[in-house]
């Protein structure tokens, strides 16, 4: 994944409201015992199967620190060259 993705991954996971349970527990962690599912669109993926609310993945926090890192050290990286 170039830096290019990475941000459009980010600005994707920060934007977006609902999940399935492949992206919501790549990027995130599942914090809600029971919560409310229903066939649609994920929005980070973008495919339609049985999501829930990005809330319940606690907003993709643990995805969206490591990205951040991620473009933060790959900035670095081109600014020394
Ligand atoms: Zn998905």
């Amino acid at each position: 994944m170039d830096l290019k993705e990475k941000k459009a991954l980010l600005k994707k996971l920060e934007n977006a409201y609902t999940s399935c349970s492949d992206c919501g527990s790549k990027y995130g962690v599942y914090s809600v015992g029971c919560s409310s599912v229903w066939e649609g669109k994920c929005e980070v993926c973008g495919e339609t199967k049985r999501v829930t609310e990005s809330r319940d993945y606690a907003y993709f926090i643990t995805g969206i620190r490591k990205l951040k890192e991620e473009i933060k050290n790959e900035k670095k990286k081109s600014d020394s060259n």
